[in-house]
Formats: C-alpha cells, sequence, structure tokens
C-alpha cells in the first residue's frame, strides 16, 4: 500500500492536464508542469537547470511550467522550489522522443555556409536576440491558452532533426505554418513586444514577453506591424507571413521560449497538443 501511495504521489506531475496550463509532455523540447501547493503560500521560487521557471496559479494551486531542452539527458531530473525559508526538490522524469530527420535543400548557398562577411552580421546581431530571449518580467500570467498565430497548414513540426543540403544543423526550433505571403500573423496570447529586427536566418521578426520568461519569436515576415514597447493583446495583428531570412517558402516559423528553452509551440494549442 504504502509503495502504491508512494508512486501515485510521483506520478501525479505527469497526470496534470489542467485547462489554463500547456499540455504535460515530459519529453526533450517538452513541458511539464508540477503542482507546488496551495496558493494561501507565497508564490514559491523555481529553478531548473539553475534558471528561474514561471510559476502560475491554477485550481488554487501554485505550478511550475517547466521547459525542457531538446539535449536533456533522459532520466530523473528535479526542480528546485523555494518557498518561504523552506527548499525542498521534487523529481520528475523524462522520457525519450525520437524525432524524425528533414532533409532540406537551400538554393541559397549563404544560408547553409555563411561567407566571412556573412558571420560579422550573425555575431553582430546575437546581443540583441539574446538580450530578448534573456528577458525575464513580472508580467503576471492568468492562463496559458494560447491561440493559433496564422491559419495555414503545419508544414514542419518541432524538434525534426534537420539537414541543409546534407550537412547536418540544429533540430528545428519552432514549429512551421505555411500559408501565402501577407497572410495575418496575431498574437497567441497577451504580452508586450520586446524586439522586433531583420536578422539574417530569422529574416523581419517579432519577439514578444508574456511574462517570468515565456518568450514567443515569430520569424520570416514580410512585414511587421509592431514596435518595440508596444503592449498587445491576445489576437493583436504583429505582421504577415513573408520568406525573408532562411527559407524555402512563405511560412511562419513559430517558437516558444520557456526558462531560455525552446519547447514546442504545439503544447500550448490543445488542438495541435492533442495529436502528440
Ligand atoms: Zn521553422
Amino acid at each position: 500500500m504504502i509503495k502504491i501511495l508512494f508512486s501515485l504521489f510521483f506520478c501525479l506531475p505527469f497526470l496534470v492536464h489542467a485547462q489554463n496550463l500547456p499540455t504535460t509532455l515530459a519529453v526533450p523540447g517538452g513541458i511539464i508542469s508540477i503542482a507546488l501547493g496551495d496558493i494561501n503560500t507565497p508564490a514559491p521560487e523555481v529553478t531548473f537547470l539553475d534558471k528561474k521557471v514561471l510559476v502560475l496559479e491554477e485550481n488554487q494551486q501554485w505550478y511550475a511550467v517547466v521547459g525542457i531542452p531538446l539535449k536533456a539527458k533522459i532520466g530523473q531530473h528535479s526542480i528546485q522550489v523555494k518557498s518561504g525559508k523552506k527548499e525542498n526538490t521534487i523529481n520528475f522524469t523524462i522520457t525519450d522522443k525520437d524525432y524524425p530527420a528533414q532533409y532540406i535543400t537551400i538554393k541559397n548557398k549563404r544560408m547553409v555556409n555563411p561567407n566571412p562577411d556573412d558571420l560579422k552580421r550573425i555575431r553582430s546581431e546575437r546581443p540583441a536576440i539574446n538580450k530578448a530571449l534573456n528577458t525575464w518580467s513580472l508580467r503576471s500570467i492568468n492562463d496559458l491558452n494560447f491561440q493559433i498565430p496564422v491559419i495555414g497548414r503545419l508544414s514542419s513540426p518541432f524538434g525534426l532533426k534537420r539537414f541543409f543540403n546534407k550537412q547536418p544543423k540544429n533540430p528545428h526550433s519552432g514549429l512551421d505554418i505555411a500559408a501565402i505571403t501577407g497572410t495575418d500573423i496575431s498574437a497567441p496570447a497577451a504580452g508586450i513586444v520586446i524586439n522586433t529586427g531583420s536578422y539574417y536566418y530569422n529574416g523581419n521578426t517579432v519577439f514578444l514577453d508574456h511574462g517570468q520568461g515565456l518568450i514567443s519569436g515569430y520569424f520570416h515576415l514580410s512585414k511587421i506591424s509592431v514596435q518595440a514597447g508596444q503592449i498587445i493583446e491576445q489576437g493583436t495583428k504583429l505582421g504577415e507571413v513573408g520568406e525573408t531570412g532562411r527559407v524555402t517558402g512563405p511560412h511562419l516559423h513559430w517558437n516558444v521560449y520557456l526558462n531560455k528553452t525552446k519547447v514546442d509551440p504545439a503544447l500550448f494549442i490543445p488542438e495541435l497538443s492533442a495529436a502528440q
């Protein structure tokens, strides 16, 4: 009996699928929501792999919403939870997910093997992008119910092992939605525009901060309709689909980051995550 109770206790975090939380999928590139206790206590501070983690109120409980890096090792991991003077550790298990491979031919060879000038440009763009991705604000988050930013065809899922012109590259870090150039892109959730720019690989880009390290990115736009510092609501137009940067055709590449980790955006959209 004790053994059953013990295993139930440790399994509970994996069964969580509260309405306002993203779908739990404890795999590399996935998300796990872990119940931390009653909301009558102050909000706990949580870290995972030394990075601050989003904490949110749901069903009278505090929850940590933890992004799992694509490079995370399979097996047992833990979050550190600080609540007042109390500190404790909650363990969870990351299971394997075998992401398929994708082979892409890029006509513009400089998009696969940049020349020295391109590399200089790429390096010069990094600080602005990193600054956006390292944003931590205390914006309050009521729920994590996202709406899809573009109506279109899901052309490449998150996590694909990628080969450009037969060369192995980083795995696909977002979700691609193909649509014709000029299709509206709207904010999936409320937030603030933290950066817009025209970058070598990402093309015309918008980054949003939704609060507590939940950041989203919109790449390859033909047109940007917002400015840094602008506060936006769910559904605000961010720009239009295009094919700027490294692309094979017009689409939106959509990134979502939690605790400085790229996670599968589909987990925030119930209709899409149901298919996982
Ligand atoms: Zn993409």
